[in-house]
């Protein structure tokens, strides 16, 4: 096993992943930038390396600084969290390159998968259904418009490098198509350092499910359960995540989990990934993407299966099989994950910043509180608004949002600005409590708020 591990992120993925180390007997050393000096991430690692100036290019993203980091430290291993390196091909080679482990899949797995339009071409090969589209990048907005005439509208039009909800964009008719294409383009080239995009059927109103996958480098990949994430922003930013998705039959169960799987194989895939699909209402299934890392709404699979999931990705990447096959995997009780963050529901989610002066967080039984935040933390401008996620566990899913409520009323924060109110709102809300929600979910129910408002 590792002797000592890098964790190359920040925030509370940094604390998770150092508690993890901490219970193995591993070493853990954080970076930090000069604006996270006192985050909780850089007070529960072994050791901690500054890694440059507050923004992201100039420190969690540079680098040259962040290899330089792991070199002093003398790690074996670096677990690259969610985001920032996390999917980045060139990362696992240049650590390789240095004789250091990557904890997570091998380069040409995460390169196979990096892009929306190669991975579609995996699903299809082998077999698992896609939303319907262009079978690759599409060349100019003459091919688009003709595709999308076969498709039907409305569709999408997804930058093939986008992720984290950007790079999509909904067009109704061959003029918004026309009027929308260049802009996409230079979009996309602009953010993801590639402009090329794919079209996509709008899928209306469709659930968002996603499969946990496990593989180790004996070639046995295993799936975990699933996950709902329907309930997101406008902008496709996940807010509130459960385990299990509430309407899972057994046999969609298998039918997604065998696919997922064989996609992960097909790329000789490890460690851990998730494969996105959406679900309609007649219970068809279609492949999104795969992302080839840990996800942020991990722990609601954790809860319900008992697997502590950075733990294992750390064991895989040391070489060791995975402890169970396919038939072991149980799921007991329901698990909800609501994502607290520093952004004003009143002001259309603008970002908040600033000193935390009470920070009164739940606790008790069921409640799990993942955050590198404290009162008399500065919470900075330069990075993603994500203050904690507040993960409840309870055996059915009414005592699961039953624990949700009473959690996200305890919590109490000020100083800055947060989504407390409007979670608490949210999970109030009858389509929230009767599990009837969609994508949809959450736009109708601004707009919803709206109208009462005015
Ligand atoms: P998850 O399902 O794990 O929540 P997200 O798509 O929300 O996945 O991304 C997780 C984190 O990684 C977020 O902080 C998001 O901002 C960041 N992220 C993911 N992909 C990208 C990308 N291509 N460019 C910039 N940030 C990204
Ligand atoms: P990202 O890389 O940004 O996570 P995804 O392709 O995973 O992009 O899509 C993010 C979200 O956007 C989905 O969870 C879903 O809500 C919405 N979405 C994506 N593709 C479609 C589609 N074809 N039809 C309807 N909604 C979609
Ligand atoms: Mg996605």
């Amino acid at each position: 096993m590792f002797k000592k591990i890098l964790i190359a992120n920040r925030g509370e993925i940094s604390c998770r992943v150092a508690r993890a180390c901490r219970e193995m007997g591993i070493k853990s050393v954080a970076i930090y930038s000069e604006a996270d000096r006192d985050s909780l991430h850089v007070k529960i690692a072994d050791e901690a390396i500054c890694v440059g100036a507050g923004s992201n290019s100039d420190s969690y993203l540079n680098l040259a600084n962040v290899l330089m980091a792991v070199q002093i430290s003398g790690a074996e291993a670096v677990h690259p969290g969610y985001g920032y390196f996390s999917e980045r091909a060139n990362f696992a080679e240049a650590l390789k390159s240095l004789g250091i482990t990557f904890i997570g899949p091998p380069p040409d797995a995460i390169e196979a998968m990096g892009d929306k339009a190669k991975a579609k071409a995996v699903a299809i090969k082998v077999g698992c259904p896609v939303v319907p589209g262009s079978s690759g990048p599409v060349a100019n907005e003459q091919e688009a418009v003709k595709l999308a005439e076969g498709i039907g509208y409305p569709v999408l039009l997804k930058a093939v490098a986008g992720g984290g909800g950007r790079g999509i964009r909904r067009v109704d008719s061959a003029e918004e198509l026309v009027s929308n294409w260049k802009l996409a383009q230079s979009e996309a080239q602009a953010s993801f350092g590639s402009g090329e995009l794919i079209v996509e059927k709008y899928v209306v109103e469709p659930r968002h499910v996603e499969v946990q996958v496990m593989g180790d480098s004996f070639k046995n990949v295993v799936y975990l359960g699933e996950r709902e994430c329907s309930a997101q922003t406008v902008r496709h930013q996940k807010i509130i995540e459960e385990a299990p998705y509430a309407l899972m039959s057994p046999r969609l169960r298998k039918a997604m989990g065998d696919s997922a799987v064989k996609v992960a194989k097909h790329v000789g895939y490890t460690n851990a990934g998730t494969v996105e699909f959406l679900v309609t209402k007649d219970e068809k299934f279609y492949f999104l993407e795969m992302n080839t890392r840990l996800q942020v709404e991990h722990p609601v699979t954790e809860q319900v299966t008992d697997v502590d999931l950075v733990q294992l990705q750390i064991r895989i990447a040391a070489g060791e099989k995975l402890p169970f096959t396919q038939r072991d995997i149980e799921l007991k009780g329901h698990a909800i994950e609501a994502r607290i963050t520093a952004q004003d529901p009143d002001r259309d989610f603008a970002p908040s910043s600033g000193k935390i002066t009470v920070w009164n967080a739940p606790g008790g039984r069921g409640v799990r509180m993942d955050t590198h935040c404290y009162a008399g933390f500065t919470v900075s401008p330069y990075y993603d608004p994500m203050l904690a996620k507040v993960i409840v566990t309870a055996p059915t899913r009414q005592q699961a949002v039953e624990k949700l409520a009473t959690a996200l009323h305890e919590f109490q924060v000020e100083g800055i600005l947060t989504n407390i109110s409007f979670l608490r709102k949210m999970v109030a809300h009858p389509k929230f409590v009767s599990g009837d929600i969609d994508t949809s979910f959450v736009p109708k129910m601004l707009e919803e708020s709206l109208v009462y408002a005015s």
